[in-house]
């Protein structure tokens, strides 16, 4: 029935989508991992490319979609590249050198923590025409997969997305100076470098009673939400295995969950 619903109202949204040229390279976002999640142009773009490249974080029913296409797995996951990324850069220049239709799909948002700014940049560089499709980032699909809002009237006037896996050391958060805002911070990339974070985050002035929580495989079959405190983050990691990906949510915010579920 649902599909018939889907069906029903493509034909009447009568969006033909936007068209990939050979030469071209779509920097496309899949969203988080339900297929509900992918927009209708990021289906476009999967629909018509000839060359896909992609890396673990995307769905393979995204991936499936192209079913005409020529598969690059490009894997990296957690911050480590299995691929460095001038590879993967020389690899999308080539593939548009070659007349293909190129998309670059990456979980989320290509532009949020995903390298994609670089593959925008080395593109440009070599003069390649190409767009950015953004996506659902994790975070905000992820917390609202799990009952949280990202601000609430009276509790928060910003939410901070950070790294918790920068490389290099300018492009490392200030966790100290985020801390002293206040305002909720979901970290991406975070169970590497968890025990040092929370360090930095109560160094910062944060309290060890901060509400916390991890959004595991957010929006996929297999979610898992657990809800700590800032100092009972890494302990909770342990017990509970949380793995990647997962996001950490820190901040008043969280709470909120118990209360939109009817349980708090
Ligand atoms: N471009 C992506 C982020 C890539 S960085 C985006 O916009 O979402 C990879 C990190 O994203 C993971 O380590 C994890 O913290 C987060 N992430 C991506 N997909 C996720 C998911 N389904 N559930 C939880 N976290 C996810």
């Amino acid at each position: 029935m649902s599909r018939t619903f889907l069906e029903q109202a493509m034909a009447r949204l009568a969006h033909a989508g936007p068209e990939l040229e050979p030469g071209h390279v779509w920097l496309v976002g899949a969203g988080p991992g339900d297929p509900g999640l992918l927009t209708l142009d990021a289906l476009a773009a999967l629909a018509q490319a000839d060359a896909l490249v992609h890396d673990a974080l995307v769905s393979e029913k995204a991936v499936a979609v192209a079913e005409q296409a020529e598969k690059f797995f490009v894997g990296k996951r957690g911050g480590r590249l299995s691929i460095p990324q001038g590879e993967i850069n020389a690899l999308l220049v080539r593939l548009a050198k070659e007349g293909r239709k190129v998309v670059r799909l990456k979980g989320g948002h290509p532009l949020v923590f995903a390298r994609g700014g670089e593959e925008a940049l080395a593109l440009a560089a070599e003069k390649i025409p190409f767009r950015v499709l953004p996506g659902v980032t994790s975070a905000f699909g992820g917390l609202a997969s799990a009952g949280i809002p990202a601000t609430m009237r009276g509790v928060n006037g910003a939410v901070i997305l950070a790294t918790g896996f920068a490389a290099q050391s300018d492009d490392r958060p200030d966790w100290a100076a985020l801390a002293r805002t206040g305002q909720p911070i979901v970290i991406y990339m975070g169970l590497t470098h968890m025990a040092d974070t929370v360090t930095a985050l109560m160094e910062g002035g944060l309290a060890a009673d901060t509400p916390a929580a991890f959004v595991e495989n957010a929006t996929l079959p297999g979610e898992r939400v657990v809800v700590a405190t800032l100092g009972t983050l890494v302990g909770a990691a342990e017990r509970e295995r949380i793995v990647s990906p997962a996001l950490i949510v820190v901040g008043h915010i969280v709470p909120l969950r118990e209360k939109m579920r009817g349980e708090g």
